[in-house]
């Protein structure tokens, strides 16, 4: 199986990193601390960079008197950071480089970091707030300057699912920069091949789709093709993979070794399978099965396949925090 490629990924600061929050404290994460080794965290405080002191005054999001805009204001004294906000932001997207970018993971419900959730109050020392919530000024636009790139928070990897899926779609998209970055057809080819199974378990008409760039039946130039297939790999990346699609890939995957395995090993994979479709086991055990028998029967195109190891073993925790997201 292939070596990783550590993703690049833009953090918020005061995850597991800087006591850079409004009362001096920095966020503890599990998961994003056990992410450490395996990425490279690009540090930002949007708050700190606006020029404000930690500790400092809470911010929140204020809906202005007039009711249509959303101001990024002191809690207490009012004072409004909205422009020096919407500045940086701007600043900090016309900076990035979206090549070197393989995701970000920002700061949940912050009226600056948050994606989405965050909540719009009428007003500084008020309580009373607007029932929808909404995304952070920050957190908001590097969502929507980045659509199609893995986005998400400390507070969502904490579900096993987002995480999965979080985590897979960042080490994918590390790897294709990686090719990327001296673009060959060969490696293409390899790259499309060894995660065949992985993106048919997201979706099987994305992965003909892929099929056909990688074909470049057009004789298109190897650049234009990467071009064309990273468009199309963040389309796949971006819905996880759901229960139906898994089961059909692990039953295709089965084909290889249903000649070469007794009756009760047919029993317990097929009981297996079942389980999972039922919730009673998570789908690794299904694959565990798998690559069991890829092993054993020596199938090297199989034992090369992504799926069986998206992203590096000592990230897989089944387990869910149980906190509500
Ligand atoms: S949520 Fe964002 S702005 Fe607030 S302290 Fe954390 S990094 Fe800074």
């Amino acid at each position: 199986m292939s070596k990783f490629v550590k993703p690049n990924i833009v953090l918020s600061a005061c995850i597991e990193h800087k006591h850079v929050r409004f009362d001096g404290t920095m966020i503890a994460n599990e998961f994003v601390k056990r992410l450490e080794p395996f990425v490279h965290f690009s540090l930002v405080c949007p708050e700190t960079e606006i020029g404000l002191p930690s500790p400092r005054e809470a911010l929140r999001l204020v809906r202005s008197e007039k009711g249509k805009e959303i101001k990024l204001v002191s809690s207490q004294t009012g004072k409004d950071h909205t422009d020096d906000m919407v500045e940086f932001t701007n600043q900090f997207i016309e900076d990035l480089d979206a090549n070197t970018i393989d995701g970000f993971l920002l700061k949940a419900k912050s009226p600056t970091c948050g994606i989405n959730g965050v909540k719009v109050y009428h007003g500084t020392k008020k309580a009373n707030v607007d029932s929808q919530k909404v995304p952070g000024l920050f957190g908001g636009t590097v969502a929507k300057r980045f659509p199609d790139y893995p986005i998400s928070t400390e507070r969502h990897i904490s579900n096993f699912v987002i995480r999965d899926h979080y985590f897979i779609s960042i080490f994918t998209m590390a790897k294709f920069r990686n090719i990327k970055a001296d673009p060959k057809m060969r490696q293409l080819v390899n790259f499309h091949t060894d995660n065949k199974y992985l993106f048919m378990s997201f979706d099987q008409d994305d992965l003909k789709s892929l099929g056909q760039v990688v074909a470049n039946h057009n004789k298109l130039p190897t650049k234009t093709v990467y071009e064309f297939y990273e468009k199309g790999l963040r389309k796949l990346l971006k819905i996880a993979p759901d229960k139906s699609h898994r089961v059909n890939v692990y039953t295709h995957m089965y084909g290889y070794f249903k000649g070469k395995i007794s009756e009760k090993e047919k029993e317990l994979f097929f009981e297996t399978l079942n389980d999972y479709q039922n919730d009673k086991v998570p789908y690794t055990s299904v694959l565990t099965l798998l690559l069991g028998y890829a092993v054993r029967f020596d199938e090297d195109y199989l034992l090369d396949q992504t799926i069986f190891r998206p992203y590096p073993k000592d990230l897989l925790q089944v387990a869910d925090s149980g906190k509500q997201l």
